[in-house]
């Protein structure tokens, strides 16, 4: 598929001011070679109303964002466009205050569906497993204090990460949350997210025991278990980092349930952290907007109440 976006903010409100314009660019990419009935195949079609398409064999009816996150919302596509727009391109994002009141959103708890609703597009099935040299660690959020294992840890979210090292440099990063530090959630997230002969370097911990038979496997130990920096300082770094974005962005009260997603919103801005083309984010985050299923507002407002 081609590569269409704007490449500056005053493109992309030059573009994007009229809702025909955003029901067009959601049109050529559900459709980029033409029209194709979702039930029957069929390429003919008749437009009916706005944004109606009705297959002109099964006489299906289908609408341009039906399948997509837009299905079913209230508010004009050209706020929902502009909202994306901040999220994927801006280098921290966007909060729910600041979307609020630069939309002029009803309310707060309707400014955080949003962000949840976008939050959700930002990790693509096709992305490629992590591969070459990769640090493997995994820490605790939220809780009185976070940290590394230890006392307490019951009440705190648990993240496995993997990121790649290049040289001094960090590579792209996953991260995930797990149910337990044990073998059986650390080594299946390993290998889900990084290339099968990969050199991994970990820790002493013995969640780690068994990459061997899959990876190239470093175990580092230090006199002291506490001392990541010299350890793992690629994943040491990472851990700061997500902390302070996660921690300091809802002053360490999160709802776990919402923590994946939070995660997946950082990485999303990690891996593209170098990119020169911010317009590119927002065309990914656009083709995935425009395969995920609508998500329910009442599940999404769960944690809002
Ligand atoms: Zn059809």
């Amino acid at each position: 598929m081609s590569e269409d976006f704007p490449k500056t903010e005053v493109e992309f409100d030059r573009r994007f001011h009229r809702e025909q314009a955003c029901l067009d660019y959601l049109f050529q990419l559900r459709w980029p070679e033409g029209f194709i009935c979702p039930d029957c195949g069929h390429a003919e079609y008749w437009k009916s109303a706005r944004d109606l398409y009705l297959c002109r064999k099964c006489q299906k009816q289908i609408s341009v964002t039906a399948g997509t996150i837009f299905h079913g919302v209230k508010k004009p596509l050209t706020l929902w466009f502009k909202a994306l727009w901040w999220f994927s391109t801006r280098k921290s994002g966007v909060n729910a205050v600041a979307l609020q009141e630069s939309l002029g959103l009803g309310s707060y708890r309707t400014a955080w569906c949003w962000l949840q609703k976008l939050r959700t597009c930002t990790i693509f099935p096709d992305r490629k497993p992590l591969a070459g040299q990769v640090e493997a660690d995994e820490f605790y959020l939220g809780g009185e204090r976070s940290g590394k294992r230890g006392r307490g840890a019951e009440h705190k979210c648990k993240v496995a990460l993997a990121v790649e090292r290049q040289g001094r440099k960090l590579g792209r990063l996953r991260l995930q949350v797990i149910a337990d530090c044990g073998s059986a959630q650390l080594l299946p997230f390993v290998k889900d997210n990084v290339v099968a002969g990969s050199q991994i370097t970990t820790d002493g911990w013995n969640g780690y025991n068994g990459l061997e038979s899959d990876f190239i496997h470093h175990r580092v130990l230090s006199a002291q278990s506490e001392d990541k920096e010299s350890v793992l300082p690629g994943a040491h770094l990472v851990i700061s980092l997500v902390k302070r974005v996660i921690l300091g962005t809802f002053q360490g009260r999160f709802d776990p349930q919402y923590l994946q997603r939070y995660l997946d919103e950082y990485v999303f801005r990690f891996n593209r952290r170098t990119s020169k083309t911010p317009g590119k984010r927002f065309w990914r985050m656009m083709q995935q907007a425009v395969c995920s299923p609508p998500m329910a507002n009442r599940q999404l407002r769960l944690a809002a109440t």
